[in-house]
């Protein structure tokens, strides 16, 4: 897809606001070219951007939520081998589901043999139904859960899963983002599975998965960052754009000149920011919140939890709708002697978080839901919230977008990223770095943008 070897053409200036994948994956491609010319503005103290990890003051390693790498590119491969030297675990991806009082293994559908007999009937009934096909024209995502999956498993996991992930009612949202991102349904699979009791945990693309050794996921980006740190500028906000002069003001009162500008903060924010264009649609997109909530705990997990990655939780026992045994991703993550459980809990402007202290609740909840034993020795309580966590593929976001990011592209102005963009569907670690990557080839060297364009043909590639 991308040409190393190929020289730029132009000398274009190039400011790039965020040092998230997105920007560094933009740095990373113009260093491969030798193009110099280019500087990476972040508020932050710190690279990578919602891809950061931090350690707490008792010695725990922290993700902003459970980062898990399965890319669909060989050049982010290549990357990531280059930076990382080997200095990575892989693991097996096992991922469950709390409902009943018990674990279930993921996906839900394969696994519905461990459901009390009631659901499990009505999950089995829903998926036959679902098996004949519908009639009806789907317009949401609700729609294409229960036709996909049936009105049983809709009923019992999926809906009220995705309510509580988004914080959003799935009957306001498009279904064309899903892609490869939730597993499809095989019967006869699920009969057989049925039939003998067997438990069914691998699926699709992320079977396997590597992870840093130490520093957490956030170690990829400092060592991405490392190849060109002279052109990282930290703790410099841009406040404010000029799009017909070309310049960006800076929080300590600099400015700067470009001749093409990519952006990764939110496209609501960027709107604000500039006086140039009316952009009505920006302020409708929406986006929920994430806090995260870190548990160090004192000796070793569970027999239950020893060889878990994450798990889902769609009741309302717990506030978090994931939890993470992040401890198993890196023995590194916590000191010695002690394991992690990191917790991710969504709310938005229509669903707020729950009233009390968020700490204090999740640890009930994870005593409620077993992930916490009796008599457990907490070390160590790491609050985290992240105004931007997921972009919502809205009914209209699409609409929104298309009166957006064009607008600004004639101005120079490329706005890319998890919330630059705004499409949830290429909006991890391995799109965002490639929708820099892409954009370095599109303002040198005119190659088309794919990622940002096509999420489809991207995430179609099996690999
Ligand atoms: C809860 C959660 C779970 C996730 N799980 C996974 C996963 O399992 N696998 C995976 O691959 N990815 C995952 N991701 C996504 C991953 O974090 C993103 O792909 C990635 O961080 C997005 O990169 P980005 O550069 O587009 O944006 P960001 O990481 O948001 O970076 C944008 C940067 O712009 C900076 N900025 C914003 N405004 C300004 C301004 N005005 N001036 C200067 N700088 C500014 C910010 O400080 C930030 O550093 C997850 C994300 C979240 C939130």
């Amino acid at each position: 897809m991308t040409s190393t070897k190929s020289k730029p053409r132009t000398k274009k200036r190039c400011v790039i606001i965020g040092a998230g994948p997105a920007g560094l994956g933009a740095g990373w491609r113009l260093m491969e070219l030798g193009h110099t010319d280019f500087v990476i503005y972040d508020k932050n103290p710190y690279v990578g951007g919602l891809a950061t990890s931090f350690v707490d003051d008792a010695g725990f390693t922290w993700d902003i939520g459970g980062h898990v790498l399965h890319s669909h590119y060989p050049y982010f491969d290549r990357m990531f081998e280059t930076v990382m030297n080997n200095d990575y675990f892989t693991h097996q991806r096992e991922s469950w589901v709390w409902i009943y009082d018990r674990f279930i293994p993921y996906p839900f559908q394969n696994n519905i043999h461990r459901l009390p007999v009631k659901a499990l009937h009505e999950c089995l009934k829903g998926l036959y139904l679902a098996a004949k096909g519908n009639p009806k024209k789907l317009r949401t995502f609700a729609d294409w859960i229960t036709a996909s999956f049936g009105p049983g498993i809709a009923k019992h996991f999926m809906l009220p899963y995705n309510r509580k992930v988004w914080a959003y009612p799935p009957d306001k949202m498009n279904y064309q983002w899903v892609g490869d991102r939730v597993a499809s349904v095989d019967i006869s699979r699920i009969e057989q599975n049925i039939k003998t009791k067997r438990d069914d945990v691998s699926w699709g693309p992320n079977a396997v998965f590597h992870f840093p050794k130490k520093g957490g996921t956030g170690a990829i980006w400092e060592h991405v960052a490392d190849r060109f740190r002279s052109h990282i500028m930290l703790n410099r906000e841009v406040m404010s754009l000029d799009l017909k002069k070309k310049v960006v003001y800076l929080s300590d009162g600099s400015h700067d000149i470009y001749d093409v500008l990519f952006t990764t903060m939110p496209l609501d924010v960027l709107a604000k920011k500039q006086k140039d264009i009316v952009l009505p649609s920006a302020a409708k997109l929406h986006h929920s919140t994430v806090t995260i909530v870190g548990i160090g705990i004192a000796g070793t997990p569970p027999e239950t939890l020893l060889t878990k990655c994450w798990m889902y939780f769609p009741e309302n026992i717990a506030p978090f709708f994931r939890a993470t045994v992040f401890s198993n991703y890196s023995r590194f993550n916590a000191p010695k002697g002690a394991w992690s459980l990191m917790t991710e809990v969504a709310s938005s402007r229509y669903v707020p978080l729950p009233q009390g202290d968020i700490g204090a609740l999740v640890l009930e909840g994870a005593k409620q839901t077993k992930l916490l034993p009796k008599g457990a020795k907490i070390e160590s309580l790491w609050t985290f919230r992240s105004e931007y966590g997921y972009p919502t593929p809205t009914l209209n976001r699409d609409t929104y977008l298309l009166q957006t990011l064009p607008a600004l592209e004639k101005f120079g102005v490329y706005s890319r990223g998890r919330f630059g963009a705004w499409k949830y569907e290429v909006s991890n670690q391995d799109h965002t770095f490639m929708q820099g990557v892409e954009w370095v080839n599109h303002v040198l060297q005119n190659e088309e943008e794919i990622t940002v364009h096509n999420p489809a043909k991207v995430n179609g590639v099996k690999r």
